[in-house]
């Protein structure tokens, strides 16, 4: 039965990764199980939510930012109660209400699902929580991005504290979720008509229940339910094994994409970053994954002025992209984390040369995703098609196997099919294509 909540309107915003994306999805369905009501424009908001980020200075500035603009609608409206919530908020707990007091309450990792109990006022929950070891990962289900794609969260937290990374701090130690719950998630999907999902943990690869590995968990997957596409990120290189590999090119209902962060060619960065692989060992590592998943797409994260990073480092960078040749990347230039163990370094490397190496690294990489992008114009792609294209209605918008966005004339073709779209042609970002018909 639903409490009955006055002031139930609420509006969320999620800055960050796929992690809160999902989280943000699962607290969205409890709230409305709870009573309340979601509005899409914040000025109708009796509560105002920021799902944060803090795995980038800039992105905490956002979010401050963001606070400080929406106080007008405090001060029309008294009653209004604003919440930040995640890994901003796991971080800076109270000292957030002394930065922005007009903040009402602050809810951490672990936390944040038990927002409906402090909004309305519950006994034994404060405005601002932040411990760890609340969280009921049984109690975390699965919630629909749309009609058709779910993320799925595996585990949660992270063990690796790579030197530079706020995550482990923020959401504490890996915790995996049940493989039985995870499957009955899935086939609870696949009954409410959705065709994708997406599987996701700090480092898939680290995931261990019982004796379940994640190789194990995908087997479970594929032999006991009938989802039709498969993702999953992120993967450590470190822990991505043979036998992974193996289990995704045994099964075309995995997706050929495999997003692996590098952050750097040089081996001593790797070292100081705390990433315990070497350049030859991940370069191994993608051989084999070419070799073995026809197509695959295979994207990265780097990072540019990492502290002490000498030009011919950074050119070891420029090189591994090169030889690698990343279908895509996301790419950034180092900034330091509180907390971190980087922070103890000197931030020694100058601003303007970390801008100049981070513009000459996307330059390189645009042409590469370029190039590789021209190697699908000619091929056939099953895609799942997601909408209308962002920038006119005349166009749809699908997702290849690999990843990839491709736009198609707009027909009589619903958001949820996978439609084959031969690629004519395409850009760095964006594939053009048609619906092959009969196929
Ligand atoms: S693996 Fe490293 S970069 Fe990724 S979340 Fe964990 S500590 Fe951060």
């Amino acid at each position: 039965m639903n409490d009955s909540v006055k002031n139930n309107k609420f509006h969320i915003t999620t800055f960050g990764c796929q992690m809160n994306l999902a989280d943000s999805s699962t607290l969205v369905a409890t709230l409305l199980t709870r009573g309340f009501q979601r509005v899409y424009k914040e000025k109708e908001a009796d509560v105002i939510i920021f799902n944060t980020c803090s795995v980038r200075e800039k992105a905490e500035e956002r979010v401050l930012g963001r606070l400080w603009d929406i106080y007008k609608y405090k001060k029309d409206k008294p009653n209004l109660k604003i919440a930040v919530i995640g890994c901003m908020a796991q971080r800076l707990g109270e000292k957030l209400i002394e930065k922005v007091p007009h903040v009402d309450f602050v809810l951490g990792t672990d936390r944040l699902f038990e927002l409906p109990d402090v909004v309305m006022g519950h006994n034994g929950f404060h405005p601002v929580m932040t411990a760890f070891g609340y969280e009921n990962m049984d109690a975390i289900l699965p919630v629909k991005e749309n009609n058709f794609s779910a993320y799925v969260t595996i585990s949660r937290g992270c063990d690796n504290f790579c030197s530079y990374c706020i995550v482990p701090y923020v959401r504490g130690e890996e915790r995996a979720h049940s493989a039985d719950r995870i499957v009955e998630n899935v086939k609870r999907l696949v009954n409410d008509g959705v065709v994708e999902i997406t599987l996701l943990g700090q480092n898939v690869n680290s995931y261990r229940w019982k004796d379940i590995d994640f190789p194990g968990l995908l087997q479970r997957i594929i032999s006991e339910t009938s989802i039709r596409r498969i993702r999953f990120m992120t993967s450590h290189p470190k822990d991505l094994s043979d036998r992974l590999v193996e289990v995704m090119s045994e099964n075309d209902r995995f997706m050929p994409h495999i997003h692996l962060p590098l952050q750097s060619g040089a081996n001593r960065i790797l070292e100081k970053m705390g990433r315990n692989y070497t350049i030859e060992h991940y370069n191994k590592i993608v051989d084999y994954i070419r070799s073995r998943i026809n197509y695959v797409a295979v994207t990265t994260d780097l990072i540019v002025g990492f502290p002490s990073e000498t030009e011919a480092e950074y050119e070891a960078t420029l090189r591994a992209v090169r030889n690698i040749q990343f279908d895509a990347a996301f790419m950034f230039r180092y900034s330091v984390r509180p907390g971190t163990l980087a922070e103890k370094y000197a931030d020694d490397v100058p601003e303007d040369v970390k801008i100049k190496r981070l513009n000459n690294l996307i330059a390189l990489q645009q042409k590469i995703s370029f190039e590789r992008n021209q190697r699908e114009v000619g091929q056939t792609r099953f895609s799942l098609i997601e909408g209308t294209s962002r920038r006119s209605d005349a166009f749809q918008r699908a997702r290849t196997e690999g990843n990839k966005i491709v736009l198609f004339k707009t027909g009589d073709f619903m958001p949820g099919q996978v439609v084959p779209i031969r690629i004519a042609s395409a850009d760095a970002y964006t594939l053009h294509g048609e619906i092959v018909e009969g196929k």
